[in-house]
């Protein structure tokens, strides 16, 4: 029994790694040629892209189909994010969402809306039973939009596993032509601890020379001790202009893989540390994002499928060796890099830069610093390396280092303002100042005099006060007017300082929905939805800003 149970979990083991994926069971979800704005595993801003980003002609609107069977599981309406999403799961395990809708289609749109009016809420996230909105492949199931923080129209598509990891939509047969290999921006050196690169110790950005035959080889480096290189990479499709994402990355050295990167696959609890996987300081400092091909410390990434040694590699003194990295895309067009090396010990070689300030911080312990009236406590496992940081503090403005070293774990920020009255306090926020020093509304939490807020990103941050409520404007009617041709009605709700946090507009008394899109400012109530009397009617809709300063409008307006 025993041996029988040992060959089945083996003979499952097995299957699991060569897991056959359906191939041609997923449909495109638009019905134009699949072109994308963005690529699966392509590098974003604190986390890496999990799905493709399928471009819709600058259009809103387009119809959106099943991609297969299945029943809608979650249907998720958010201001920021994903905006309108939708989630279907199929009979074979996958998920597929469909993310920045304009809105739903048919019975999906019918249920969402109700739902909204039952919670009186644009905002929401619903998870119907299986048996209330079965879809079959090719279904309507919604129109393509522009909603959420997504920053022109187009069609987020993702296929998740059943362990709801997102998972590289061409390894199911979704083809997308591409004919042009991999662009090189830029490739760097890392000389680690001890070692040194043409006599620096500082990371060197090698120069690239283009060969006849497309690769790419670097200048002769003279090096000493143990390296790891980097390097800035994007793809480009056929049809489209826009920099995607490379599939794989694999190094050599001297013929003997070193290093391999393969985007097929991740997790949701894996992906800020590409801020771990990326060049971060350097990123922030020049907008490109250099992967480095070797493992640190604090770094799980499983898109990460082959090292020896980490990825880094030994240079021994009078040692000749190549070094290459080869880049490829998921139509396998290849790009190639070779540097040569040369082992050559220097003496003297000036250790590598870095500023020596009082904080040193240990990633593994936790650290708490008092500066003026603000303490900072940043958790263990915070930060991904022991760090010297540089927080100091002047009246109310807190120094919090620079945006150059990521943060993976909330580090919070605490304000004793008992200097303030009780009644100023109330309208008090921590603001992350941006680079014209205007304070940035971060969630803040009040105990007392105590004001703490919770944050991944080092920065300066101030005590700020908003004593101004939201603004409120008609867009598209005037007070007392006859609007019986409109299909909408739209208003600007805007909030100068902490931003808007709420919003309830009513009809004659009762509530109507209404879309908050954070980009326009606007916000949309649909005379479909049916909330009307025959001519006239009395429109009340109330902002609250998110230190709670609020703003009364009410208006007229006439239909038939
Ligand atoms: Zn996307």
């Amino acid at each position: 029994m025993r041996i029988f149970m040992l060959l089945f979990l083996l003979a499952s083991a097995l299957v699991q790694s060569q897991e056959q994926l359906p191939q041609n069971y997923f449909q495109n979800p638009l019905d134009i040629p699949l072109i994308l704005s963005g690529s699966f595993g392509e590098l974003r801003s604190n986390h890496f892209h999990s799905g493709l980003d399928i471009k819709t002609q600058q259009r809103r609107g387009l119809p959106v189909y099943a991609a297969a069977d299945g029943f809608v599981k979650r249907i998720k309406v958010a201001h920021y994010g994903y905006g309108k999403a939708l989630y279907i799961q199929h009979p074979n395990g996958y998920n597929t969402v469909y993310a920045h809708l304009q809105r739903y289609a048919g019975p999906i749109q019918e249920y969402v809306k109700e739902q909204q009016y039952a919670k009186e809420s644009f905002e929401i996230e619903l998870f119907p039973d299986s048996e209330v909105l079965a879809v079959k492949k090719g279904d309507i199931i919604a129109y393509s939009g522009n909603s959420g923080s997504s920053g022109g129209p187009h069609l987020h598509f993702e296929i998740r596993d059943a362990a709801s990891r997102p998972m590289n939509p061409m390894l199911f047969g979704i083809q997308v032509p591409d004919s042009k290999p991999p662009i090189i921006n830029s490739v760097y050196v890392y000389p680690q601890q001890g070692a040194h690169v043409n006599g620096s110790a500082n990371p060197t950005r090698l120069r690239l020379m283009l060969q006849q035959d497309g690769s790419y080889k670097t200048e002769a480096i003279e090096a000493s001790g143990t390296l790891g290189f980097g390097v800035s990479t994007n793809d480009q499709l056929d049809g489209a202009s826009n920099k995607n994402g490379a599939y794989t990355l694999q190094t050599t050295f001297n013929g003997v893989p070193t290093f391999g990167v393969q985007f097929d696959r991740f997790s949701f609890a894996e992906t800020r540390y590409l801020n771990r996987y990326i060049d971060y300081g350097h990123y922030r400092t020049d907008r490109e994002r250099v992967q480095k091909l070797f493992r640190e410390s604090n770094n799980p990434l499983s898109i990460i499928t082959q090292e020896l040694n980490s990825g880094y590699i030994d240079v021994a003194e009078t040692y000749n060796g190549m070094y290459t990295i080869e880049i490829t895309d998921f139509a396998n067009n290849k790009t190639t890099i070779t540097v040569p090396i040369t082992g050559k010990k220097e003496f003297n070689v000036p250790p590598a830069d870095r500023d020596e300030t009082n904080d040193y911080v240990y990633a593994d312990q936790s650290t708490a610093i008092t500066t003026g009236k603000f303490s900072v406590f940043i958790p263990s496992n915070a930060l991904y390396e022991d760090t010297f940081l540089n927080i100091n503090s002047k009246g109310d403005t807190l120094f919090l280092h620079e945006d150059v070293v990521p943060i993976h774990k909330n580090i919070s920020i605490s304000i004793d303002a008992s200097n303030y009255a009780s009644q100023d306090l109330d309208k008090m926020y921590i603001g992350r100042l941006n680079y014209r020093g205007q304070p940035y509304y971060t969630t803040t939490y009040r105990n007392g005099s105590k004001l703490t807020a919770k944050t991944r990103t080092f920065g300066n941050y101030a005590l700020a006060t908003d004593t101004s409520p939201p603004t409120v404007e008609a867009a598209n009617f005037k007070d007392g007017q006859w609007i019986s041709k409109h299909t909408t009605l739209q208003l600007k709700i805007e909030d100068d300082l902490s931003g808007i946090a709420s919003y309830r507009a009513t009809l004659n008394g009762a509530y109507i929905l209404t879309e908050y899109d954070y980009k326009t400012d606007l916000l949309t109530y649909y005379f479909s939805d049916n909330v009307v009397s025959d001519s006239e009617n009395n429109l009340k809709l109330i902002v609250l800003d998110n230190v709670g300063n609020s703003t009364t409008f009410e208006a007229t307006f006439f239909r038939k």
